[in-house]
């Protein structure tokens, strides 16, 4: 699934593309996942913004269409067999392509976000303001594992499974720990590492894993896959122990992590 790295690769792709160009048609045969788009028809885009997983196209007329690219989703500029939605500018088209159809998009009055309750109580960017008190208070107040927490998008908004094991890798923590057993120090270390993960996989433009479906608006891949330490490398050794890497569910999610590594 796109996460926060993938999600802002494709804003930041997206926006000269768009930005000042007016939404000609928004074509599709779908108006339960796509919702009210007619609202957008006629509107120009003012800015593109993001909130966790979440595209916030600013409009003119006060509204706003929001995008979730679910588990497939990504816009592309050539139309493909999975496109679901086409974007008509005055220069050209915009495709939403989405296979598996787990992508929605909603028109709504800017910042009503009523009908998307998930975007509504989003917890802080990790990029921007994430003050260190209420992560770790969030943290102690919780008996759930460190990565159905990170899941839970309240401690950080828009990480997920990919830079949630990434991230507990690198600070060296189990990902079963419940988060009241970290100490400061800990907590202080997962903090750090969140950041700099979703840092550098945003200046590689994200992930691309082999089944290729995430890609950038052009075709091209991310570049942070060759990065995992621990992600879809069941099996194979740890990069700073070298014992083999264990995968187990957590919170119905694959987990990888190694075992020595990670206390
Ligand atoms: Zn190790």
């Amino acid at each position: 699934m796109p996460e926060l790295p993938e999600v802002e690769t494709t804003r930041k792709k997206l926006l000269p593309l768009l930005r000042g160009k007016t939404l000609l048609k928004v074509l599709h045969q779908d108006p339960l996942r796509y919702r009210n788009t007619e609202g957008a028809e006629g509107e120009r885009v003012l800015d593109l913004g993001r909130r966790g997983k979440f595209l916030l196209f600013a409009l003119t007329g006060e509204k706003e269409m929001v995008v979730h690219l679910g588990m497939t989703g990504g816009f592309r500029r050539e139309k493909t067999p999975h496109a679901r939605v086409e974007f008509v500018l005055e220069d050209g088209c915009l495709f939403f392509h989405d296979p598996r159809r787990f992508g929605r998009i909603w028109v709504v009055e800017r910042g009503a976000y009523g009908e998307i309750p998930l975007l509504a109580r989003l917890g802080p960017e990790p990029l921007e303001a994430f003050p260190f008190s209420p992560f770790y208070q969030g943290l102690r107040r919780s008996q759930r594992p460190l990565k159905a927490l990170l899941l839970e998008q309240r401690l950080a908004a828009g990480v997920g499974n990919i830079y949630a094991d990434e991230a507990l890798f690198r600070a060296g923590l189990n990902p079963l720990r419940p988060g009241r057993s970290l100490s400061e120090e800990e907590a202080l270390r997962l903090h750090r590492a969140l950041r700099a993960v979703l840092e550098e996989a945003v200046a590689l433009g994200g992930s691309t894993l082999s089944d290729r479906t995430y890609q950038q608006p052009d075709g091209a891949p991310g570049g942070f896959q060759t990065r995992h330490a621990v992600y879809g490398r069941r099996g194979l050794p740890c990069p700073r122990c070298g014992g083999p890497i264990l995968r187990l569910k957590v919170a119905g999610r694959g987990t990888h992590f190694c075992p020595r590594c990670q206390a």
